[in-house]
């Protein structure tokens, strides 16, 4: 990237003064150079694990800049990686050397909501906490939340197929996007519309069997198919009765029973069902000040306790309370549950879920985390935490103090368990002791090394621990057909994808 690139980057732009930010010096002074730190959070992610250093950052404010930014780049051969909000936790969203950075931060507009069907068409740079706060007064919400809800953006959920805390309930965005506008990254910069309102052919349908489903690739391909620039999607009815508990168990099979005992009573009002462990609670009320919903806390050298937090949505109170209120009787008559807390109002609502949410907050202000996003069968899930524990104890990273804490915590309903492992700092000891280990155990229980955080920089080299060889291969042929000069995010996603022959 050079000062002729910015210059003709900038050409292209309607506002290219608020749209392009760059470091590289104007030679005639037509346009303002950047400090460094203005580009300094585009170039670093979420966990300050992964660092870039891009001169470039593009904002474009429409799906015809972004044509013009990909063919050009397609032209000159310019790396480009997308980014929406950046609160990926893989290494996806930054450059890893000096690529283009492409934002979808300017692109934030609601093209049309049908009040009928609830379905939502969006730019992709519409950051889901906003989506949902323009739904809830229409009475809708988004099908899916997150933690990151208040910087992430929707193009960034699609493209790294974010589950989160409603999949139970809602599924997954396989199952709601019913539409995506994406950008290719080809000689034409092809805008490639597929069931979009006004997009030509097929529009924003639920039921369209025309041919092969291509939105369903740019759901997870973390862009390495193309920039997703717009997006129709199925909102639910908003539920006008909630209700929040966070339960203490004994151990870890009682989470398994209890999970069982409430799928079978609460039925279609469940909405969502998380767990964490005690160490997990731990770090939570030292870090971010939250106070404990439980009157006492477990005796000194007694087993350590697990927690639920159950949450039921449906359309009528008194039915919902009755049925939650006979779950719990049952589950402590019969000792599966030693207490719990069921919130009376909104804001233990709120402070019940940000025991569960800030989790991973806390986690970042006790140090550097190595973060695992795993599923596998739920029996197997915990064993898998214990056996991380019993590593770092026998290799004394435990007693050394390189690693602080280790918590298990995730969305039980889905079978996906996260463990994060508190380092000191970052560490290449503590990451060569737990990678490929955690992989390989992960492997061991048929399971997947990533639910839904997707792959990026730091997952690429180990995807065949979840997908054949065969697979893996026609994926590299997919990723070349819509990237022919393999310029989007290259290194990132598969594995020596580089020993494919680039086209053109
Ligand atoms: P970015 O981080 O900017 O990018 C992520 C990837 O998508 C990158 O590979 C990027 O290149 C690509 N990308 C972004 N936008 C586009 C686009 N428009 N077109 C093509 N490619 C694009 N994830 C879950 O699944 N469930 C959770 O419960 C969850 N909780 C989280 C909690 C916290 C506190 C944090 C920080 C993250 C959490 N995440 C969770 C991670 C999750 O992947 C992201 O938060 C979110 O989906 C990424 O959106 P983003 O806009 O920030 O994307």
């Amino acid at each position: 990237l050079d000062a002729d690139d910015v210059a003709h980057l900038r050409s292209l732009l309607s506002t290219p003064d608020s749209s392009l930010v760059t470091t590289i010096p104007s030679p005639d002074g037509s346009w303002k150079e950047a400090a460094p730190e203005d580009l300094v959070s585009y170039n670093v992610d979420w966990m300050d694990k992964y660092h870039g250093n891009s001169p470039v950052l593009v904002k474009p404010k429409s799906t015809d800049e972004v044509s013009k930014v990909l063919q050009y780049c397609y032209q000159k051969r310019i790396a480009v990686v997308p980014q929406g909000g950046n609160t990926g936790l893989v290494g996806g969203g930054v450059p890893i050397y000096d690529e283009l950075i492409l934002s979808t931060e300017g692109m934030n507009q609601i093209r049309e909501f049908d009040d009928v069907s609830g379905i939502l068409t969006a730019d992709a740079g519409g950051i889901l906490e906003s989506l949902s706060n323009f739904l809830h007064p229409k009475g809708y919400m988004m099908p899916l939340d997150l933690g990151a809800k208040g910087s992430c953006h929707i193009g960034g959920n699609i493209s790294t197929n974010a589950g989160g805390l409603r999949l139970l309930r809602y599924g997954s965005l396989h199952g709601t996007v019913l539409g995506i506008e994406a950008v290719l990254p080809d000689e034409n910069g092809t805008v490639l519309s597929i069931n979009m309102p006004g997009g030509g052919g097929a529009g924003a349908l639920r039921k369209d069997n025309t041919g092969y489903d291509l939105k369903q690739l740019f759901i997870g391909a973390e862009g390495t198919l193309g920039v997703v620039t717009g997006v129709s999607i199925m909102t639910p009815r908003l539920p006008s009765a909630y209700n929040v508990a966070v339960l203490s168990v004994p151990d870890f099979a009682s989470v398994q029973k209890v999970f069982k005992e409430t799928r079978g009573q609460l039925g279609e009002i469940l909405s969502a069902f998380e767990f964490f462990d005690h160490e997990g609670l731990e770090m939570v009320l030292e870090h971010t000040g939250a106070q404990s919903p439980f009157e006492s806390a477990p005796e000194e050298g007694a087993e350590k306790p697990f927690y639920v937090l159950i949450e039921t949505s449906g359309s009528n109170k008194d039915h919902d309370d009755e049925k939650l209120g006979s779950l719990l009787e049952s589950l402590l008559e019969n000792g599966t549950i030693s207490d719990g807390t069921l919130a009376q109002d909104e804001t233990q609502v709120q402070s019940l879920w940000s025991l569960r949410e800030s989790l991973p907050e806390a986690a970042g202000k006790l140090g550097r985390v190595y973060k695992y996003d795993l599923s596998m069968p739920v029996k197997d899930m915990y064993s898998l935490v214990e056996e991380a524990r019993e590593r770092f104890a026998e290799k004394g990273l435990d007693k050394d103090g390189s690693i602080k804490t280790t918590v298990g915590y995730g969305h039980i309903g889905d079978g996906n368990l996260h463990i994060n492992i508190v380092a000191k700092d970052w560490d290449k000891k503590v990451e060569q002791t737990i990678e490929p280990w955690i992989y390989e155990a992960t492997a061991k229980r048929n399971g997947s090394i990533s639910a839904e955080h997707g792959l990026g920089l730091m997952k690429a080299p180990y995807v065949g621990y979840s997908k054949t060889d065969p697979a893996i291969a026609v994926m590299q042929q997919i990723r070349r057909l819509f990237d022919p000069r393999g310029i989007l995010s290259p290194a990132k996603y598969l594995p020596q994808a580089s020993e494919l022959p680039l086209q053109g």
